[in-house]
Protein backbone atom coordinates (compact mmCIF):
# COMPACT_ATOMS: atom_id res chain seq x y z
CA UNK A 1 0.00 0.00 0.00
CA UNK A 2 1.74 2.90 -1.47
CA UNK A 3 -1.17 5.36 -2.68
CA UNK A 4 -1.39 7.73 0.94
CA UNK A 5 0.23 11.26 1.07
CA UNK A 6 1.51 11.34 4.63
CA UNK A 7 0.75 14.61 5.82
CA UNK A 8 2.99 13.92 9.02
CA UNK A 9 5.95 13.55 7.01
CA UNK A 10 6.08 17.00 5.14
CA UNK A 11 8.50 19.72 6.21
CA UNK A 12 8.99 23.10 4.46
CA UNK A 13 11.57 21.82 2.85
CA UNK A 14 10.20 18.87 1.09
CA UNK A 15 6.33 18.10 0.54
CA UNK A 16 7.51 14.75 -1.47
CA UNK A 17 5.59 11.58 -0.02
CA UNK A 18 7.32 9.69 2.14
CA UNK A 19 7.09 6.42 0.21
CA UNK A 20 9.23 7.98 -2.38
CA UNK A 21 11.78 9.53 0.13
CA UNK A 22 15.57 8.67 -0.25
CA UNK A 23 16.25 5.65 2.63
CA UNK A 24 20.50 5.86 2.47
CA UNK A 25 20.76 5.14 -1.95
CA UNK A 26 16.90 3.88 -2.20
CA UNK A 27 13.77 4.91 -2.01
CA UNK A 28 11.86 3.39 1.05
CA UNK A 29 9.37 1.59 -1.31
CA UNK A 30 11.91 0.32 -3.29
CA UNK A 31 13.54 -1.19 0.31
CA UNK A 32 9.98 -2.43 0.88
CA UNK A 33 9.07 -4.28 -1.98
CA UNK A 34 12.75 -5.88 -2.01
CA UNK A 35 11.77 -7.92 1.24
CA UNK A 36 8.93 -9.26 -0.42
CA UNK A 37 10.41 -10.33 -3.96
CA UNK A 38 13.22 -11.89 -1.82
CA UNK A 39 11.16 -14.49 0.05
CA UNK A 40 10.62 -17.38 -2.17
CA UNK A 41 7.31 -18.14 -1.08
CA UNK A 42 6.43 -14.86 -2.79
CA UNK A 43 5.39 -15.06 -6.28
CA UNK A 44 3.89 -11.73 -6.86
CA UNK A 45 4.27 -8.21 -5.87
CA UNK A 46 1.20 -5.18 -6.63
CA UNK A 47 1.76 -1.49 -5.37
CA UNK A 48 -1.02 0.43 -5.14
CA UNK A 49 0.03 3.70 -5.98
CA UNK A 50 -1.46 7.32 -5.69
CA UNK A 51 -2.93 8.68 -8.95
CA UNK A 52 -0.61 11.74 -8.94
CA UNK A 53 2.67 8.97 -8.34
CA UNK A 54 3.08 7.14 -11.28
CA UNK A 55 6.59 8.74 -12.41
CA UNK A 56 7.38 8.50 -8.82
CA UNK A 57 6.83 4.99 -9.07
CA UNK A 58 8.99 4.14 -12.08
CA UNK A 59 11.73 6.09 -10.63
CA UNK A 60 11.64 4.10 -7.09
CA UNK A 61 11.27 0.87 -8.85
CA UNK A 62 13.45 1.43 -11.83
CA UNK A 63 16.35 -0.64 -10.32
CA UNK A 64 13.88 -3.80 -9.60
CA UNK A 65 14.53 -6.08 -11.48
CA UNK A 66 12.20 -8.71 -11.02
CA UNK A 67 9.11 -10.34 -13.01
CA UNK A 68 7.58 -10.32 -9.63
CA UNK A 69 6.62 -7.01 -9.62
CA UNK A 70 3.29 -6.19 -11.12
CA UNK A 71 2.54 -3.17 -12.57
CA UNK A 72 0.96 -0.71 -10.37
CA UNK A 73 -2.73 -0.06 -9.18
CA UNK A 74 -3.97 3.67 -8.64
CA UNK A 75 -5.57 3.44 -5.07
CA UNK A 76 -8.81 5.27 -3.61
CA UNK A 77 -9.31 8.36 -1.60
CA UNK A 78 -9.41 6.39 1.74
CA UNK A 79 -7.10 3.37 2.44
CA UNK A 80 -10.02 0.79 2.35
CA UNK A 81 -10.78 1.81 -0.84
CA UNK A 82 -7.01 1.47 -2.21
CA UNK A 83 -6.58 -1.93 -0.76
CA UNK A 84 -9.92 -3.04 -2.29
CA UNK A 85 -8.50 -1.91 -5.91
CA UNK A 86 -5.46 -3.40 -5.01
CA UNK A 87 -7.30 -7.04 -4.11
CA UNK A 88 -9.64 -6.82 -7.76
CA UNK A 89 -6.73 -6.42 -9.64
CA UNK A 90 -5.71 -9.49 -8.15
CA UNK A 91 -8.81 -11.34 -9.27
CA UNK A 92 -8.28 -12.46 -11.66
CA UNK A 93 -5.12 -14.38 -10.79
CA UNK A 94 -6.91 -15.86 -7.96
CA UNK A 95 -4.55 -16.51 -5.52
CA UNK A 96 -4.44 -18.74 -2.12
CA UNK A 97 -3.75 -16.26 0.00
CA UNK A 98 -2.38 -12.52 0.14
CA UNK A 99 -0.18 -10.14 2.10
CA UNK A 100 -0.90 -6.51 2.67
CA UNK A 101 1.79 -4.28 3.68
CA UNK A 102 1.91 -0.65 4.46
CA UNK A 103 4.78 0.60 1.65
CA UNK A 104 6.23 2.75 4.40
CA UNK A 105 7.50 -0.26 6.29
CA UNK A 106 10.91 -0.94 4.58
CA UNK A 107 12.32 -2.86 8.00
CA UNK A 108 10.17 -6.23 7.68
CA UNK A 109 12.16 -8.85 8.08
CA UNK A 110 11.83 -12.44 6.01
CA UNK A 111 11.14 -13.79 9.66
CA UNK A 112 8.20 -11.75 10.00
CA UNK A 113 6.83 -12.05 6.60
CA UNK A 114 7.75 -16.42 7.18
CA UNK A 115 5.75 -16.23 10.23
CA UNK A 116 2.55 -14.59 9.06
CA UNK A 117 2.99 -17.01 6.15
CA UNK A 118 3.49 -20.05 8.15
CA UNK A 119 0.20 -19.51 9.80
CA UNK A 120 -1.85 -18.52 6.65
CA UNK A 121 -4.10 -22.30 6.55
CA UNK A 122 -7.88 -23.27 5.96
CA UNK A 123 -8.21 -23.10 10.00
CA UNK A 124 -6.22 -19.62 10.41
CA UNK A 125 -7.40 -17.52 7.23
CA UNK A 126 -6.44 -13.99 8.88
CA UNK A 127 -3.33 -13.32 10.43
CA UNK A 128 -1.81 -10.04 12.43
CA UNK A 129 1.39 -9.64 13.48
CA UNK A 130 1.51 -7.53 16.26
CA UNK A 131 4.06 -6.55 19.07
CA UNK A 132 2.98 -6.23 22.86
CA UNK A 133 3.36 -3.24 24.26
CA UNK A 134 5.72 -2.46 26.76
CA UNK A 135 4.84 1.02 27.78
CA UNK A 136 2.83 1.97 30.93
CA UNK A 137 -0.31 3.30 28.99
CA UNK A 138 -2.30 6.45 30.08
CA UNK A 139 -5.59 7.98 29.50
CA UNK A 140 -5.36 11.75 29.45
CA UNK A 141 -8.57 13.80 30.32
CA UNK A 142 -9.65 17.30 28.81
CA UNK A 143 -7.87 18.79 31.70
CA UNK A 144 -4.96 17.39 30.88
CA UNK A 145 -4.44 15.21 33.09
CA UNK A 146 -4.17 11.39 33.78
CA UNK A 147 -7.93 10.05 33.82
CA UNK A 148 -6.95 6.59 34.41
CA UNK A 149 -3.96 3.45 33.84
CA UNK A 150 -4.63 1.29 31.09
CA UNK A 151 -4.64 -2.65 31.44
CA UNK A 152 -1.74 -3.15 29.31
CA UNK A 153 -0.86 -6.83 29.34
CA UNK A 154 -3.76 -7.82 26.55
CA UNK A 155 -2.06 -4.41 24.40
CA UNK A 156 -0.66 -5.47 21.25
CA UNK A 157 0.09 -2.47 18.54
CA UNK A 158 -0.83 -4.02 15.23
CA UNK A 159 1.73 -3.80 12.73
CA UNK A 160 1.76 -5.42 8.87
CA UNK A 161 1.80 -7.72 6.35
CA UNK A 162 -1.22 -8.60 7.66
CA UNK A 163 -2.20 -11.87 6.11
CA UNK A 164 -5.40 -13.60 4.40
CA UNK A 165 -6.96 -16.17 2.62
CA UNK A 166 -7.54 -14.45 -1.10
CA UNK A 167 -10.99 -15.01 -1.44
CA UNK A 168 -12.22 -13.95 2.42
CA UNK A 169 -10.78 -10.69 2.38
CA UNK A 170 -11.83 -10.18 -0.87
CA UNK A 171 -15.60 -10.90 -0.03
CA UNK A 172 -14.97 -8.88 2.97
CA UNK A 173 -14.08 -5.68 1.09
CA UNK A 174 -16.65 -6.36 -1.53
CA UNK A 175 -19.43 -6.72 0.85
CA UNK A 176 -18.31 -3.47 2.85
CA UNK A 177 -18.73 -1.55 -0.38
CA UNK A 178 -21.68 -2.94 -0.94
CA UNK A 179 -23.15 -2.09 2.08
CA UNK A 180 -21.53 1.45 2.45
CA UNK A 181 -18.64 0.88 5.34
CA UNK A 182 -15.84 2.93 5.06
CA UNK A 183 -14.31 3.28 8.48
CA UNK A 184 -11.96 0.08 8.46
CA UNK A 185 -8.50 1.43 9.11
CA UNK A 186 -6.87 -1.78 8.71
CA UNK A 187 -7.76 -5.33 7.02
CA UNK A 188 -7.64 -7.21 10.05
CA UNK A 189 -10.92 -4.96 11.37
CA UNK A 190 -12.62 -5.77 8.78
CA UNK A 191 -12.44 -9.13 9.55
CA UNK A 192 -13.22 -8.49 13.23
CA UNK A 193 -16.25 -7.19 11.65
CA UNK A 194 -17.56 -10.05 9.69
CA UNK A 195 -16.60 -12.38 13.10
CA UNK A 196 -13.32 -14.11 10.88
CA UNK A 197 -10.90 -14.81 13.46
CA UNK A 198 -7.82 -13.25 13.28
CA UNK A 199 -4.47 -14.86 14.86
CA UNK A 200 -1.85 -12.66 16.03
CA UNK A 201 1.46 -13.65 15.71
CA UNK A 202 4.60 -12.47 17.05
CA UNK A 203 6.05 -8.90 14.90
CA UNK A 204 8.93 -6.85 15.59
CA UNK A 205 9.86 -3.75 16.96
CA UNK A 206 12.05 -3.07 14.07
CA UNK A 207 9.01 -3.31 11.67
CA UNK A 208 8.12 0.55 12.23
CA UNK A 209 6.09 2.59 10.36
CA UNK A 210 8.09 5.59 9.03
CA UNK A 211 5.63 8.66 9.79
CA UNK A 212 7.35 11.52 10.64
CA UNK A 213 10.63 13.27 9.85
CA UNK A 214 12.34 11.59 13.06
CA UNK A 215 11.20 8.03 11.88
CA UNK A 216 13.41 8.78 8.64
CA UNK A 217 16.23 9.80 10.09
CA UNK A 218 15.89 7.29 12.59
CA UNK A 219 15.90 4.49 9.81
CA UNK A 220 18.84 6.04 8.16
CA UNK A 221 20.85 5.75 11.03
CA UNK A 222 20.09 2.36 11.40
CA UNK A 223 20.93 1.50 7.75
CA UNK A 224 23.90 3.13 7.59
CA UNK A 225 24.89 1.57 11.31
CA UNK A 226 24.07 -2.16 9.60
CA UNK A 227 25.86 -1.53 6.66
CA UNK A 228 29.48 -0.42 8.43
CA UNK A 229 28.55 -3.05 10.67
CA UNK A 230 28.43 -5.49 7.92
CA UNK A 231 31.57 -4.32 5.85
CA UNK A 232 33.67 -3.90 8.50
CA UNK A 233 36.55 -6.48 7.48
CA UNK A 234 38.96 -4.13 6.65
CA UNK A 235 41.89 -4.60 4.34
CA UNK A 236 44.80 -3.16 2.68
CA UNK A 237 47.05 -4.62 -0.20
CA UNK A 238 49.86 -3.64 -2.01
CA UNK A 239 50.98 -3.40 -5.58
CA UNK A 240 54.15 -2.93 -7.11
CA UNK A 241 55.26 -3.03 -11.04
CA UNK A 242 58.18 -1.56 -13.36
CA UNK A 243 58.04 -1.22 -17.01
CA UNK A 244 61.20 -0.53 -19.09
CA UNK A 245 61.26 2.30 -21.95
CA UNK A 246 61.76 1.87 -25.63
CA UNK A 247 61.35 3.46 -28.94
CA UNK A 248 57.80 5.71 -28.86
CA UNK A 249 56.13 9.16 -28.16
CA UNK A 250 53.82 8.44 -25.32
CA UNK A 251 53.52 6.55 -22.02
CA UNK A 252 50.44 5.51 -20.91
CA UNK A 253 49.87 6.09 -17.29
CA UNK A 254 46.42 5.90 -14.72
CA UNK A 255 44.80 5.26 -18.45
CA UNK A 256 45.86 8.82 -19.82
CA UNK A 257 48.52 8.68 -22.95
CA UNK A 258 51.50 11.41 -21.58
CA UNK A 259 53.02 12.57 -24.48
CA UNK A 260 57.07 11.48 -24.35
CA UNK A 261 60.07 11.14 -26.13
CA UNK A 262 59.81 7.27 -25.17
CA UNK A 263 57.36 4.97 -24.35
CA UNK A 264 56.81 1.74 -22.10
CA UNK A 265 57.43 -1.44 -22.85
CA UNK A 266 54.82 -4.89 -22.15
CA UNK A 267 53.19 -7.31 -23.15
CA UNK A 268 49.31 -5.31 -22.95
CA UNK A 269 49.67 -1.46 -23.12
CA UNK A 270 52.17 -1.22 -20.38
CA UNK A 271 50.84 1.09 -17.90
CA UNK A 272 52.44 0.42 -14.73
CA UNK A 273 49.87 2.37 -12.99
CA UNK A 274 46.84 0.51 -13.47
CA UNK A 275 48.98 -2.59 -12.98
CA UNK A 276 50.16 -1.77 -9.46
CA UNK A 277 46.53 -1.03 -8.32
CA UNK A 278 45.22 -4.22 -9.84
CA UNK A 279 47.92 -5.93 -7.97
CA UNK A 280 46.93 -4.49 -4.99
CA UNK A 281 43.03 -4.91 -4.98
CA UNK A 282 44.59 -8.85 -5.88
CA UNK A 283 46.62 -8.45 -2.65
CA UNK A 284 43.84 -7.20 -0.49
CA UNK A 285 41.00 -9.21 -1.86
CA UNK A 286 44.46 -12.23 -0.91
CA UNK A 287 43.24 -13.74 -4.43
CA UNK A 288 46.64 -14.28 -6.53
CA UNK A 289 48.32 -11.17 -8.78
CA UNK A 290 47.94 -10.00 -12.20
CA UNK A 291 50.03 -12.67 -13.43
CA UNK A 292 48.06 -15.57 -12.19
CA UNK A 293 44.67 -14.04 -13.47
CA UNK A 294 46.35 -12.43 -16.97
CA UNK A 295 49.18 -14.72 -17.77
CA UNK A 296 51.67 -12.99 -19.92
CA UNK A 297 52.09 -16.29 -21.99
CA UNK A 298 48.18 -15.57 -23.38
CA UNK A 299 48.24 -14.19 -26.71
CA UNK A 300 44.74 -12.78 -26.13
CA UNK A 301 46.21 -10.14 -23.76
CA UNK A 302 48.43 -8.62 -26.33
CA UNK A 303 48.67 -4.89 -26.51
CA UNK A 304 45.21 -4.87 -24.13
CA UNK A 305 44.16 -1.83 -22.66
CA UNK A 306 44.79 -2.47 -18.61
CA UNK A 307 41.82 -0.57 -17.88
CA UNK A 308 39.58 -3.94 -18.27
CA UNK A 309 42.50 -5.86 -15.62
CA UNK A 310 41.60 -3.64 -12.66
CA UNK A 311 37.52 -3.67 -13.69
CA UNK A 312 38.00 -7.28 -13.81
CA UNK A 313 39.68 -7.11 -9.94
CA UNK A 314 37.00 -4.70 -8.63
CA UNK A 315 34.80 -7.17 -10.10
CA UNK A 316 36.04 -9.76 -7.99
CA UNK A 317 35.66 -7.72 -5.12
CA UNK A 318 31.91 -6.57 -5.86
CA UNK A 319 31.28 -10.37 -6.26
CA UNK A 320 32.76 -10.93 -2.40
CA UNK A 321 30.18 -7.95 -1.37
CA UNK A 322 32.75 -5.63 -0.58
CA UNK A 323 33.32 -2.15 -1.63
CA UNK A 324 35.94 -0.06 -2.43
CA UNK A 325 37.07 2.45 0.63
CA UNK A 326 40.17 4.02 -1.12
CA UNK A 327 43.08 3.81 -4.03
CA UNK A 328 46.69 5.48 -3.34
CA UNK A 329 49.96 5.42 -6.20
CA UNK A 330 53.10 6.62 -6.26
CA UNK A 331 54.88 6.90 -9.40
CA UNK A 332 58.72 6.68 -9.97
CA UNK A 333 60.22 8.26 -12.82
CA UNK A 334 62.67 11.37 -13.71
CA UNK A 335 60.41 12.07 -16.79
CA UNK A 336 57.50 12.84 -18.00
CA UNK A 337 56.07 15.07 -15.40
CA UNK A 338 53.16 13.70 -14.24
CA UNK A 339 52.10 16.86 -11.94
CA UNK A 340 50.10 18.38 -15.08
CA UNK A 341 48.61 14.76 -15.31
CA UNK A 342 47.68 14.02 -12.18
CA UNK A 343 43.82 15.06 -11.99
CA UNK A 344 43.25 13.47 -15.31
CA UNK A 345 45.03 10.05 -13.82
CA UNK A 346 42.52 10.44 -11.13
CA UNK A 347 39.61 11.03 -12.94
CA UNK A 348 40.35 8.15 -15.08
CA UNK A 349 40.99 5.87 -12.27
CA UNK A 350 37.87 6.84 -10.56
CA UNK A 351 36.14 5.94 -13.43
CA UNK A 352 37.56 2.76 -14.02
CA UNK A 353 36.63 1.77 -10.42
CA UNK A 354 33.71 3.67 -9.79
CA UNK A 355 34.66 5.24 -6.88
CA UNK A 356 34.42 8.97 -6.09
CA UNK A 357 37.63 11.11 -7.48
CA UNK A 358 38.35 11.78 -3.69
CA UNK A 359 39.22 8.76 -2.66
CA UNK A 360 41.58 8.45 -5.66
CA UNK A 361 45.46 9.77 -4.52
CA UNK A 362 47.84 9.90 -7.12
CA UNK A 363 51.54 10.81 -6.44
CA UNK A 364 54.80 10.90 -8.26
CA UNK A 365 58.30 10.98 -6.83
CA UNK A 366 62.09 10.86 -8.53
CA UNK A 367 64.47 8.72 -7.03
CA UNK A 368 67.18 11.38 -7.61
CA UNK A 369 68.82 10.31 -10.19
CA UNK A 370 69.61 6.75 -8.75
CA UNK A 371 69.07 3.54 -9.81
CA UNK A 372 66.60 2.37 -13.39
CA UNK A 373 64.31 4.77 -12.66
CA UNK A 374 66.90 7.70 -12.00
CA UNK A 375 68.65 6.29 -15.82
CA UNK A 376 65.58 7.13 -17.28
CA UNK A 377 65.73 3.04 -18.24
CA UNK A 378 61.64 2.51 -17.14
CA UNK A 379 59.04 3.63 -14.40
CA UNK A 380 57.82 2.46 -11.29
CA UNK A 381 54.83 2.49 -9.64
CA UNK A 382 53.07 1.42 -6.23
CA UNK A 383 50.08 1.15 -4.74
CA UNK A 384 47.83 0.54 -1.81
CA UNK A 385 43.82 -0.09 -1.67
CA UNK A 386 42.06 -0.22 1.26
CA UNK A 387 38.96 -2.39 0.67
CA UNK A 388 35.78 -3.13 3.01
CA UNK A 389 34.47 -7.10 2.82
CA UNK A 390 31.34 -8.35 4.67
CA UNK A 391 32.50 -9.80 8.20
CA UNK A 392 32.21 -12.80 8.31
CA UNK A 393 29.89 -14.69 11.33
CA UNK A 394 32.29 -16.34 12.52
CA UNK A 395 35.33 -13.59 12.89
CA UNK A 396 35.09 -13.82 16.56
CA UNK A 397 35.24 -17.08 16.86
CA UNK A 398 38.21 -17.83 14.61
CA UNK A 399 40.62 -14.53 15.46
CA UNK A 400 41.20 -14.04 19.09
MG1 LIG B 1 52.96 -4.63 -15.58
Amino acid sequence: MAAGRGSRMMTETDSSPKQYRDLVGKSVLQRTCEQFIANPRIDRVLCVIHADDGDLFQTATARLDSTKLLPPVTGGAERQESVRLGLEALADMNPDYVLIHDGVRPFVSQEVILRVLDHLDSDHPAILPAVKVSDTLKTRGATGHIEGTVDRSKIWAAQTPQGFAFETILNAHRTALATDQHHFTDDTALMEHNDVPVLIVEGDGANIKLTTPQDMELGRKQLRMEATHMLSDIRTGTGYDVHAFEEGDAVILGGVEIPHSRKLKGHSDADVVLHAITDALFGALADGDIGSHFPPSDPKWKGAASDQFLVYAVDRLKARGGKLAHVDVTVVCERPKIGPHRDSMRERISQICSLPVDRVAVKATTSERLGFTGREEGIAALSTVTIRLPLPEDYWDAHD
